[in-house]
Parts: C-alpha cells; sequence; structure tokens
C-alpha cells in the first residue's frame, strides 16, 4: 500500500519493519541444555554482542556461550536502516567505520554469508560557511587516517547527484567507498557465524544478574540458573544500562526513538543517481532502496525512552525538509515506514571497557556500546571488545580513553562529543527518567527552514 504524504495512515495500518526474527525464529538456535560452565560469556545478541561472540571463538576461546532474552536481532539491529559511513568526526569513528567496513566486505571469504553491504558513496553537503570550514578540518583528519575521502564543488555535488535541488550547496565531502547494508541480512549472517564457528547461542534466556568474588566476576545469573565464566562481555544497544544496572555497574547510555521510512519507486531515485545523503544539520540521511528512497531521522527535542510507533507529525516535518533538497520526493508516497528506539550515549561514541563498580574495576567483565552506529561501527567495537576482554588492548582501535571512566557521576563526558552524529539526546539520560518525564533540554541542532 502506498500512501501520500498528505494522507498518513494510522499507526495500526503502517507496514512495520522487516522483522527477520519472525523468520529465524523457527530455525533451531536454541542449544538444548542450559550449560553450567562457559570460558566466556555475551549478553545480549544483537550485532554487537553476536559479532563479539564471533571474535571470541576465532580468538580461540573454547566455550563462548551468547545469552540473548529474546532472539537474535530483536533488538535495534534488525530496524536500523544500515547505512555504513567511514566519515566520522574523530578518529574512533573513523577507524572503527574503515574496520567495519572492510570486514563487511571480507565477510563472505570469511564465514560463506555476508550482511549484502553494497558500496554507494555518501555526500555530506555543506549548507553553510561554517559547515564549509568544519567539513575541510574533518577531511583533515579523516584523510590522514587513510580515508579516501574528496571535497566536491557545488557544481560537482549537483552532477553527482541529479535528484539533489540543483544550487542548494556550498559543496560537501564525498567517500565513494562508504555504503550500506541490509539489517536483516548482517543479523542472517551473524546467526551462521554463530552456528558455524560453535557459540552456544542461548535465545529466550534472561542475564538477571552477575556472579561475583571479591573484585571478580565468576559467571552470570540467567531466568535458567547460573552460569559459571571468567569473562562476560555486557551488551544491550538501547537496553544496556539496565543490563549493567543488574550487576550495580552505571553505564549512562539510553534509548530513544528514531524512524525510517520507504518512498514508492521512482525513475528519478534509481541508485545510479542517487548518492545516500547525510544532512547533518536537520538530522536526516538517505539512500537508495527498493527503487524509491530511505530516509531516516531522529528528533531531538524527544525525551528518551523506548518507543516503536511512529511520530507522524514530525515524521511529516521531516518530509517537507526532505522535499525541500529533494524535490521528486514531495509527490511520493510511502511504502513502508518503522520507528524503533536507537540506543546513544552522552558523546556519540562508542564505550568499550571494563566495567566499574563504585569506581573500582569489576575484573573480568567488558562493557559495551555502539553508540547508535552498530550497522556503521558495530563489527569494529565488537573485535575491539573480544579484543579487550582477553588482553586489555585492540589493535582496532585504541580504546584507552573509549571506557567507563570517561564519564563522571551524572554521565557527563570528558570527550568532546562526536559532530558526525544524528541529533541524539545530548547527556545522560537521568535517572529513572521516560518518555512522560519532560525536562531534557534540547540539544537544539535542528534547523529546519
Ligand atoms: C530505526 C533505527 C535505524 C538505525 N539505523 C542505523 C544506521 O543506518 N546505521 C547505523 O550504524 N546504526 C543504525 N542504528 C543503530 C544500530 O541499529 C544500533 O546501534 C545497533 O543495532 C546496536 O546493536 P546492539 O547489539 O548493541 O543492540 P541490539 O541490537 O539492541 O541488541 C541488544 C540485545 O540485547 C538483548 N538484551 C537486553 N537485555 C538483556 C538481558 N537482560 N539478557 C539478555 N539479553 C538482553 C536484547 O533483547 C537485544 O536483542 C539504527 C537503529 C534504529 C533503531
Amino acid at each position: 500500500m502506498a500512501v501520500g504524504p498528505t494522507a498518513l495512515p494510522s499507526a495500526a495500518d503502517h507496514l512495520t519493519e522487516r522483522s527477520v526474527y519472525v523468520s529465524i525464529g523457527v530455525v533451531p538456535m536454541l542449544s538444548t541444555g542450559q550449560p553450567d560452565t562457559a570460558d566466556a560469556i555475551v549478553v545480549g545478541g544483537g550485532t554487537v554482542g553476536a559479532w563479539c561472540a564471533y571474535f571470541l571463538r576465532r580468538s580461540g576461546v573454547g566455550r563462548v556461550t551468547l545469552v540473548e532474552k529474546r532472539t537474535l536481532g530483536e533488538g535495534a539491529s534488525s530496524r536500523a536502516a544500515g547505512v555504513v559511513r567511514t566519515q566520522g568526526g574523530t578518529r574512533w569513528a573513523v577507524q572503527l567505520g574503515e574496520w567495519s567496513r572492510k570486514f563487511y566486505l571480507r565477510q563472505h571469504d570469511e564465514i560463506g554469508i555476508d550482511s549484502g553491504f553494497t558500496q554507494q558513496g555518501y555526500l555530506l553537503p555543506c549548507f553553510t560557511q561554517a559547515d564549509v570550514a568544519a567539513a575541510r578540518d574533518r577531511m583533515a583528519m579523516q584523510t590522514a587516517l587513510g580515508l579516501s575521502v574528496r571535497w566536491l564543488q557545488p557544481a560537482e555535488v549537483d552532477e553527482l547527484n541529479p535528484t539533489l535541488a540543483a544550487g542548494s550547496t556550498l559543496g560537501g565531502t564525498f567517500c565513494a567507498e562508504d555504503g550500506y547494508l541490509s539489517p536483516p541480512r548482517n543479523v542472517t549472517a551473524y546467526a551462521v557465524a554463530l552456528a558455524t564457528s560453535g557459540v552456544q547461542v542461548r535465545e529466550r534466556l534472561a542475564c538477571i544478574g552477575l556472579l561475583t568474588d571479591g573484585d571478580a566476576v565468576t559467571g552470570a545469573a540467567t531466568s535458567a540458573g547460573p552460569i559459571c565464566a571468567p569473562l562476560v562481555v555486557l551488551t544491550g544497544g538501547p537496553e544496556l544500562a539496565e543490563v549493567a544496572a543488574l550487576a550495580g555497574i552505571r553505564v549512562p547510555t539510553g534509548g530513544v526513538r528514531h524512524q525510517v521510512a520507504v518512498t514508492q519507486r521512482h525513475p528519478d531515485l534509481h541508485p545510479s543517481r542517487l548518492p545516500m545523503v547525510f544532512d547533518l544539520s536537520a538530522g536526516l540521511y538517505w539512500r537508495p532502496e527498493e527503487g524509491g528512497m530511505l530516509f531516516g531521522m531522529s528528533n531531538p527535542d524527544e525525551a528518551p525512552g523506548a518507543a516503536s510507533c511512529v511520530d507522524e507529525p514530525y515524521l511529516a516535518q521531516m518530509r517537507r525538509r526532505l522535499a525541500e533538497l529533494v524535490p521528486v520526493t514531495a509527490g511520493l508516497g510511502l511504502r513502508r515506514v518503522w520507528a524503533a528506539t536507537i540506543d546513544y550515549t552522552p558523546d556519540h561514541l562508542p564505550i568499550i571497557g571494563p566495567a566499574r563498580v563504585k569506581d573500582r574495576t569489576l575484573n573480568g567483565v567488558t562493557v559495551v556500546s555502539a553508540g547508535g552506529a552498530g550497522m556503521m561501527w558495530g563489527p569494529g567495537v565488537a573485535r575491539a571488545a573480544a579484543d579487550v576482554a582477553l588482553t586489555g588492548t585492540s589493535d582496532v582501535v585504541d580504546t584507552a580513553q573509549l571506557g567507563l571512566d570517561r564519564f563522571d557521576e551524572d554521565g557527563n563526558s570528558a570527550l568532546t562529543a562526536d559532530p558526525i552524529a544524528l541529533p541524539f539526546p545530548g547527556h545522560a539520560p537521568r535517572r529513572g527518567s521516560g518518555r512522560d518525564e519532560p525536562g531534557r533540554p534540547p540539544p537544539g541542532r535542528l534547523t529546519l527552514s
């Protein structure tokens, strides 16, 4: 069913995201019997936890158990837009993006299946002189790290991207190697990787706490009983703070609504005419999908909290912005639209580091978040987390500053936030805050004309 921009369907009529877990739910992933010991336990079967469990096995860990309270991919990971951008605003973002992109490219050789990565090219347009100055500084940092990003003059932007309203930019940065993957296919890929590498996957099993002896972990308590292990990796995406709190670990991450829509097909939206674009000032991005355009957005004024229904007024607002920049979309109906809870960290940077309980390190526990960038950074974050869990360091990225000790009591980070991020809440969620509890100051980055 296609719906016009002025005749949005009711929430009940919305086509939802493709639910990969519905199809893989019938695949017998459940290992039989409850193991009572393992060499490592990973909590969470999203892209971060699953690839981490796989990399732990690849590093030679014998018995790796993955504990997932629902089914694999049932969190944010199956619902993402799939954007893989190496043009990050910090060296961590660039390195994690590059490592992940290269992993997606070699997956087929390594595991016989891939996440459907398509190299499409990604444009970050500039609309003000301040945008241009920031983009040029960023490009210098990115090229120094080996990224093949280049500056496009306004006329080159128009030539490369004929769907964009001509003359609307002051130029922009472009990386031809950026692209997108298929999130459901990524879940299938890691499900296969887990099965073939011998990770014991325990679906519908919740972690309900950690077992400790002094300052060291000795295992995890689960809804079906304890599992002993000297190493535990905690993931959880938008629910990471809750997972960590079960063990008394304070993690200042949260979740907030993010929505994605796909327009009907149109010849002007053919992939050859449509590089991916991130309109940073509006927090709006788009890419080709099924002959139409997929676009996604977060509302920076929205309070954190779990969300699964579409905010139609905000969607309409974003459609107006999109129509200004890509006029052909103005008259197009929507084929699919969905909302889901996206994870965020206060500084839009990943968390990869040891668990801390009241200023003391809990040995053997590694806490991991991809900070809302699990498609673009997920495998890199997962490999770095596996490395840190086993050796304390990683050659994927320097994790020395990415641990929980960068946050103060209120969740404020000692690091400068990554400037190339969705307009997520710009600070730590308040304790016990929810959608019905106003008080979060908006970061004020959204500029809609
Ligand atoms: C609509 C949307 C669009 C997005 N688009 C993009 C994009 O284009 N590019 C990009 O890079 N990122 C994107 N993201 C973000 C990306 O999807 C996430 O960063 C990523 O999926 C996080 O992976 P994860 O494994 O940390 O979390 P999840 O995928 O949420 O997995 C966490 C898992 O932990 C499980 N769990 C929770 N509590 C427990 C417990 N107590 N015991 C056991 N298991 C538990 C959950 O059931 C869940 O399966 C998007 C997100 C959304 C919602």
